[in-house]
């Protein structure tokens, strides 16, 4: 008997439908569902990113039952044991130092957006601390901050569908074909419909590829560029004034501070020819229909909140918002961390983007979660090494679905603040590199075994249904939760998904009419959904009204500071973390998955160019050192034209060539994400390759077993 269940894809923010083939109570297949945003096509993530699910171990094992480490050892225990355990610690380390000496995360990746919402509320409610966060930290946290400051929301301002229909596409930093195929798809279609594509990024992406104009800006000259784009729009007087007039503020000091920003000095910074600056201007600004779409390409500086804010004053300068096919989208990387940031699993809001420090919003999540809780605002994920190995300010961490070690930056540092720590506990569905320093490890449920709602990148919640049966000896993530927290005596217990949704839907005015049923009818409900009767909403600020205080949209331009660690006699070459389209995220997932797994495998590899190629007489595939003043990895070299001299990329997929044990752990002031576009690294040949090849063979091994192992499983 073949069933086919209908869900959202786990990978990546575009939220494609598909449908789970399930034969004999097992996953065997995918296809592509006509969802609202994929219209019945999928990337090969959708095709084939669902054989972990049947736990091929072929890269780490699928956790099935609790551990807990005893004697420096992790051994299985009991739901019941693990459970107590969990919540006799935490409830010790509360009370010895204050529950702000705790810290936990929500997860952007499978759970969904009811776990989070959970999640937040046991850290609040049951631990009392806004100490919560998660992987926006380290991906969109700029956007949440700069288009929440410049226009109110956090989110995208437009839909994925929208983009075929603009006329100019503004593409910076963000390269769609491998971060979001499906969303590419409808790059290209613009394109085919006649628009005009301008990308800015130092790389010849596939993004580049696809432009007319490409800008091929130095790295880290992000807000020198955007600084100049306002020059040329209020220079040459193309700016909308009736609409600036109107509905913004800020135009003489926005004035003042791009004026030094002429596109001639912008080409002594960023390298761009001023006479393309101007060019890209004019096209954006005589355009009826021009949208900007930006990634990892912007939120990965230092300087990221400033470049979102000068991105979204380009828009609001040219009147581009309050229509279909214009606007500003952070085009969300993982499937839900949208939805991780819509539940709040944020140290500064509730859910639906409520701030922790606004006293009639705490009065309400106060009455209805029957607790007092905390008014200030808690720690950012990224913050917490130097909490812990510095200020010695956090004993334990809750970490839920996410894998620091792999995923954060400066990964030693990492290792060295969870062994630090009193207590870790990991919760998730493989284990992990972070598992490896866990006190307990509890099991969960999988994308595929429960029932929830992911929220796109363009805010649309959709509904993820199970397909299987779990794995015996696991339990959905909220249902662990709620299991700490009422172990804990703060009692906490749903029946079912819909039972959380409404309960945080009665809470939140944004989502207050994105029921369930209404999901099941329309396939995805796009925030705001305000009332019952309320369809959603597919771009924001209709009638230009923007959802700042006074309604209008916010102008910010400053200067631009050059990122922390240049490159230098020792260390002379830059690194930039990018994505290659076969994997996602820390890889637990898609490096179980046969047929992905086969696309690229361990060491993971370093692009770089030809000219520095030559100078180090490195010959593409060969095995090599990349050393940073953090740490010394092997990666596989891969000579590409598309790399400028100087500049180096590698993915952070792999376990061997790790390129966390590289970057630097410089953050943006304001959002806290961390600088993983640029660090200063150099490169050493390896004269015998055979003995490298064997060492990585062996190393990967022996960490495959070590995982395998800490899960309690065999070969
Ligand atoms: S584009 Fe993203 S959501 Fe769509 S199938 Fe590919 S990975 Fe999944």
């Amino acid at each position: 008997m073949v069933d086919k269940i209908l869900t959202v894809c786990p990978y990546c923010g575009s939220g494609c439908n598909l449908n789970l083939i399930v034969e004999e109570g097992k996953v065997v297949g995918a296809e592509p569902a006509n969802g609202r945003t994929n219209e019945g096509t999928l990337c090969l993530k959708g095709h084939y990113g669902w054989d972990f699910l049947n736990d091929p171990k072929i890269l780490t094992a699928r956790l099935r039952q609790p551990m807990i480490r005893k004697e420096g050892e992790l051994r299985e225990a009991s739901w019941e044991e693990a459970i107590r355990y969990t919540a006799d610690r935490l409830l010790a380390i509360k009370e010895k130092y204050g529950p702000d000496a705790i810290m936990g995360t929500g997860s952007a990746r499978g759970p969904g957006n009811e776990a989070n919402y959970v999640m937040q509320k046991f850290m609040r409610a049951a631990v009392g601390t806004n100490n919560i966060d998660h992987c926006a930290r380290v991906c969109h946290g700029p956007s949440v901050a700069g288009l929440s400051y410049s226009l109110g929301d956090g989110a995208m301002s437009n839909s994925i569908p929208e983009i075929e229909d603009a006329d100019l596409l503004l593409i910076f930093g963000y390269n769609a074909p491998v971060t979001h195929p499906i969303v590419a798809g409808r790059i290209v279609k613009a394109k085919q419909k006649g628009a005009t594509i301008i990308v800015c990024d130092p790389r010849k992406t596939e993004s580049a590829r696809l432009a007319d104009t490409w800008l091929p800006l130095k790295g880290g000259t992000n807000m020198a560029l955007v600084n100049a784009f306002g020059h040329v729009l209020i220079e040459e007087q193309l700016y909308d004034k009736d609409f600036v007039a109107k509905h913004v503020e800020g135009l003489s000091e926005y004035i003042e501070n791009v004026r030094s920003y002429t596109p001639e000095n912008a080409e002594g910074i960023t390298g761009v020819k001023a006479a393309d600056i101007r060019k890209a201007m004019r096209q954006y600004a005589g355009s009826k229909k021009a949208m900007i779409l930006y990634g990892m390409g912007v939120c990965q500086f230092s300087q990221a909140v400033d470049v979102v804010k000068g991105l979204a004053s380009i828009a609001l300068l040219t009147g581009n918002f309050g229509r279909p096919s214009v606007g500003i989208g952070p085009v969300r990387g993982q499937n839900n961390v949208q939805g991780s940031c819509d539940m709040g699993a944020l140290p500064n809001v509730y859910p639906g983007y409520q701030p922790v420090t606004d006293a009639k919003a705490r009065a309400k999540f106060e009455k209805a979660w029957g607790v007092k809780l905390p008014d200030k605002t808690g720690y950012h994920l990224t913050e917490i090494p130097h909490l812990v190995l510095k200020e010695d300010k956090v004993k334990a961490y809750y970490i839920f679905g996410e894998d620091p070690v792999q995923s954060d930056p400066n990964a030693a540092e990492v290792r060295e603040t969870l062994d630090k720590m009193e207590f870790v506990v990991v919760q998730d569905i493989f284990m992990n590199k972070t598992a490896l320093h866990a006190d307990v490890i509890l099991p969960a449920t999988s994308w595929g075994e429960h029932d929830g709602v992911y929220s796109s990148a363009d805010r649309g919640f959709q509904r993820i249904r199970k397909a299987v049966e779990p794995p015996k000896g696991t339990k959905p993530d909220w249902q662990i939760i709620c299991e700490v927290a009422t172990a804990m005596g703060y009692p906490m217990s749903y029946k079912s998904t819909e039972e959380i949704w409404d309960e945080m839907r009665g809470l939140c005015p944004k989502f207050a009419g994105a029921s369930y049923k209404k999901m099941e009818e329309q396939g995805s409900v796009q925030w705001p959904c305000l009332t019952e009767d309320h369809p959603g909403t597919p771009y924001l600020y209709e009638g230009n009204r923007f959802s700042t205080p006074n309604g209008k949209g916010r102008l910010f331009a400053c200067e631009w500071r050059a990122p922390l660690e240049q490159p230098d006699r020792d260390y002379p070459l830059t690194l930039s973390t990018v994505r290659e389209v076969g994997h996602y995220s820390v890889r637990t997932m898609t490096g179980n998955c046969r047929a992905l797994s086969q696309l690229s495998d361990e060491p993971g590899f370093i692009q770089i160019s030809p000219e520095d190629a030559r100078q180090y007489g490195i010959e593409d595939g060969h095995l090599l050192k990349v050393i940073s003043r953090r740490g010394k990895i092997t990666a596989r070299a891969q000579v590409s034209e598309r790399v400028k001299a100087g500049a180096t990329y590698m993915t952070y997929h792999f376990w061997i060539g790790a390129c966390n044990e590289l970057t630097v752990d410089v953050l943006d002031p304001i959002s806290k994400t961390p600088e993983f576009k640029y660090c200063a690294i150099r490169l050493e040949r390896i004269h015998d390759q055979q003995q490298a090849e064997l060492q990585i063979r062996e190393q990967y091994e022996s960490l495959r077993q070590q995982m395998l192992a800490g899960a309690g499983a065999h070969e």
